[in-house]
């Protein structure tokens, strides 16, 4: 018989979820991982001290381990990990990325290249031709895909290699789509970074980031990054985190099944001038995403009728769908992206942007069709 390890490893990523990151089958052992609650431990052993390894840490990187294919560790958020991918390059670096990308990542390089000679080359994540040419001479590409909250898909097969031909380091944001609908490392990318908080953990009460890798020397880098600043996540919230990861293909499936439901019935609301969603024929970015992508994810955006008063309005409106920042939670969450002053300038001062929750979806049609008749 193969070992454990083994026969997990040849079963789909479905099966290795709910299988991986669980204690030895010895009689009386308990079926889920304990919380790690000890800071301290004895000398002589692995782990030395709480801030350099966790038992808790260690099985949600297995189960996340199965879902990107590479290497994992966690953070305490998601952009801790994102934060420890920019620490590992080389002061004077080039880099290349999205200008609509996640506000904090756009804050964060902006901090970033005030403090250091690092240089950021910001092009249209959808435009492949602008991609390639920005590589020239660049060190290292961040790719988000899709962009949030403006939904763009990169083209990451392609992109990839070409980063990859002239030796550029590549991080891809992989938060939207999430290893079940797309696997950056399997396409050559270098690292595969996922806030934890959004889809893998999936109840909005955890705030965490992992990054995984196929390269070991790269994983060694991101780990003494961690090691030494410090950003750690807690037992408690890898546990729950864990738990949370076991019904991640449930989840997804049935929110972008609802996602893709209520793009087709927004396009045609009175109240909605334009739908964003890569699962949309009519979407700019839909061939794209259906060329390489398994599913289009469950963030969807509309541009509300009658500009940014009226989109204020609609999320004031809704009952089922609650008016908050985030995604990925299986309750439906809306906003109008353009309240916070940091998101980027190309958003529409109407855009809403829409995580779409695993709820009934005829419960979900008649909150939102209620909220923006009430505009
Ligand atoms: C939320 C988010 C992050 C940051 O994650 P936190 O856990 O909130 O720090 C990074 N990238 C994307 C695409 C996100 O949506």
């Amino acid at each position: 018989m193969s070992s454990e390890r083994d026969y997990i490893s040849k079963l789909s990523t479905e099966s290795q979820v709910v299988a991986s990151g669980r204690p030895e089958r010895t009689g009386d052992a308990s079926l889920n991982p304990n919380i790690e609650l000890s800071a301290t431990f004895h000398a002589g052993g692995d782990i030395g001290y709480g801030r350099f390894g966790n038992a808790s840490w260690n099985a949600l990187e297995s189960a996340i381990e199965v879902i990107e294919e590479g290497k994992t560790i966690l953070f305490s958020s998601g952009l801790a990990a994102i934060s420890a991918i920019f620490k590992t390059l080389p002061n004077g670096s080039i880099i290349v990325t999205s200008k609509n990308g996640y506000t904090g990542t756009m804050n964060l390089l902006r901090q970033i290249t005030e403090v250091n000679s690092m240089q950021v080359r910001y092009v249209d994540v959808s435009n492949t031709e602008e991609f390639l040419t920005a590589l020239n001479g660049a060190n290292f590409a961040w790719i988000e895909s899709p962009t949030n909250p403006a939904l763009e898909v990169a083209d990451l097969p392609r992109i990839i290699k070409a980063a990859k031909d002239q030796s550029v380091l590549v991080g891809v944001d992989n938060t939207f789509a999430t290893g079940l609908n797309q696997k950056p490392l399997c396409m050559g990318a270098d690292y595969s970074m996922n806030s934890v908080t959004k889809y893998l953990s999936g109840h909005s009460d955890v705030l965490m980031g992992s990054v995984s890798t196929k390269n070991e020397d790269l994983f060694n880098n991101i780990s003494a990054v961690r090691k030494f600043h410090g950003a750690i996540p807690g037992p408690f919230e890898a546990w729950l985190a864990l738990r949370g990861i076991r019904t991640l293909s449930l989840r997804l499936n049935k929110a972008q099944e609802n996602a893709m439901e209520l793009a087709n019935r927004l396009s045609s609301h009175p109240n909605v001038d334009r739908v964003r969603y890569p699962g949309l024929p009519t979407d700019p970015h839909h061939h794209m995403a259906k060329s390489f992508m398994k599913g289009f994810g469950a963030i969807l955006c509309i541009e509300v009728k009658g500009g940014a008063a009226a989109a204020d309005k609609a999320c004031e409106s809704s009952r089922l769908v609650t008016y908050a920042t985030s995604l990925g939670g299986v309750e439906s969450l809306w906003e109008r992206r353009q309240r916070w002053g940091s998101e980027a300038p190309s958003i529409p001062d109407n855009l809403v942007r829409i995580s779409v929750g695993i709820e009934n979806i005829e419960d979900l049609w008649a909150d939102i069709d209620q909220a923006l008749r009430a505009i």
